[in-house]
């Protein structure tokens, strides 16, 4: 009997300890994971700097309250704009993704109030899309546009509109007068691994500059270098000036932290800065920022700089898309997504299925058992998230994996 509320149908397995690329149960069976805590332990489990950086933090100092300031705190902050961004910006630092795009979400509400339509009303509405996954909280699930994360919960927190990913012309519809924002995954990741296109972010782009409107990123699985760029747009549209963006999954490499950024680009005639709208007393979170998290976030982020985890994703990204290909294989109807956030969509009417199993979950189901651990992303795409420092004999070896898998599943 589990004392577990039971939110998840999680996998019938106890993990016990990790190791780079690899996992071992409390069987001793060994798992490579392609999972990474879902886009998380992005440098792998037990990095030894980052191990040696939470360790040293802890003995040091773990928290000390937002009252106060700590080099940590600043310097992440730093480079998170200098070197991620690369456009002037401040950072707020939150726990989770949920709670981070709250934060952006807020942003918006106060750009609205700055900023208020010709009739002197102040602006809310914020433009999502179809199959986008945001978070679980009040505000985040309310912008996540599924009606499965939905159900049960009314009333939702009101201000948002939901618009077809990839669709111009119902996005251009959808702009009306309380309008204030478009929030997007430039690569969703639970939604089924499916990229914006150029084309779109760049109308985005047109749209927000043209009706005054915050363009919104939610880089939580697709940014930090997942996509083999710093951040998830810049490997479909680099030419983007975000106004707030939001970070967590791979951020702290498995230490739970989060953050958003807001740009300082000026917003009205008397100078204005953006980021100066969420002033003293707006927003706030207990534990945002505290020097342990951000002493972990730090390392890994100079690790993902300084070994040039960039090159390794975009290797390992051609050679799982040349072997993979090469396979012809019936069952895989394509790849989907960028860096190593890949998507696999299967061919759904190609495989034998138990009964209440998606194609999916039924893959990933034989893939955990043969020894590779991968996530469902929707019903019909599985996920291949390994550590940005996979090698390549690792990848390798995950792809023998799944080419036995799939071969066994062919009717
Ligand atoms: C996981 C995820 C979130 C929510 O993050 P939590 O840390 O679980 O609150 C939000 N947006 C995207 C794109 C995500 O993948």
């Amino acid at each position: 009997m589990s004392y577990l509320l039971p939110t998840y149908a999680n996998f019938p397995l106890t993990i016990v300890r990790g190791k780079g690329a690899r996992l071992w149960d409390d069987e001793g069976k060994s798992y490579l994971d392609f999972c990474s805590g879902i886009a998380t332990c992005s440098i792998g489990h037990c990095h030894p700097a980052l191990t040696e950086a939470i360790s040293t933090q802890a003995a040091t100092l773990m928290h000390c309250s937002n009252l106060y300031l700590t080099e940590q705190k600043q310097d992440l902050a730093q480079i998170l704009v200098e070197d991620f961004v690369k456009t002037p910006g401040k950072i707020f630092f939150a726990n989770s993704g949920a709670e981070a795009n709250d934060g952006m979400i807020k942003t918006a509400r106060r750009f609205g109030h700055a900023k208020p339509n010709q009739h002197g009303t102040p602006r809310y509405e914020v433009i999502t899309f179809s199959n986008s996954f945001h978070g679980r909280t009040l505000g985040s699930m309310a912008a996540t546009a599924q009606h499965k994360v939905h159900e049960g919960f009314d009333p939702l927190l009101p201000g948002f509109c939901y618009v077809p990913f990839n669709d111009i012309e119902a996005l251009k519809a959808a702009i009306n007068d309380t309008t204030v924002g478009i929030m997007i995954e430039p690569i969703q990741g639970e939604g089924g691994v499916n990229e914006a296109s150029a084309h779109f972010l760049k109308n985005i782009d047109a749209l927000c500059k043209e009706h005054d409107l915050l363009l919104m990123l939610d880089e939580i699985q697709c940014g930090l270098g997942r996509t083999g760029t710093r951040n998830g747009w810049q490997s479909i549209y680099p030419e983007l000036k975000p106004d707030t963006i939001s970070w967590a999954k791979g951020l702290g490499g498995g230490f739970p932290v989060a953050s958003f950024y807001v740009s300082d680009r000026i917003i009205d005639h008397t100078g204005t800065e953006l980021s100066s709208i969420m002033s003293a007393g707006s927003h706030g979170s207990t534990y945002g920022g505290n020097p342990l998290a951000c002493a972990a976030a730090l390392t890994v982020l100079k690790e993902i700089q300084t070994s040039d985890l960039f090159a390794n994703v975009t290797d390992r990204e051609q050679q799982i898309h040349t072997t993979v290909r090469a396979w012809e294989n019936s069952v895989i109807k394509k790849i989907k997504g960028k860096g190593l956030l890949l998507g696999i969509e299967i061919e759904a009417d190609t495989i034998k299925l138990p009964q209440g199993a998606t194609p999916a979950l039924h893959l990933c189901n034989q893939l955990m058992a043969n020894g590779l651990l991968t996530v469902p992303a929707g019903p019909e795409t599985l996920r291949l998230l390994p550590p940005l420092n996979v090698t390549e004999a690792e990848v390798t070896e995950a792809l023998k994996i799944l080419k036995k898998t799939l071969d066994s599943l062919v009717e």
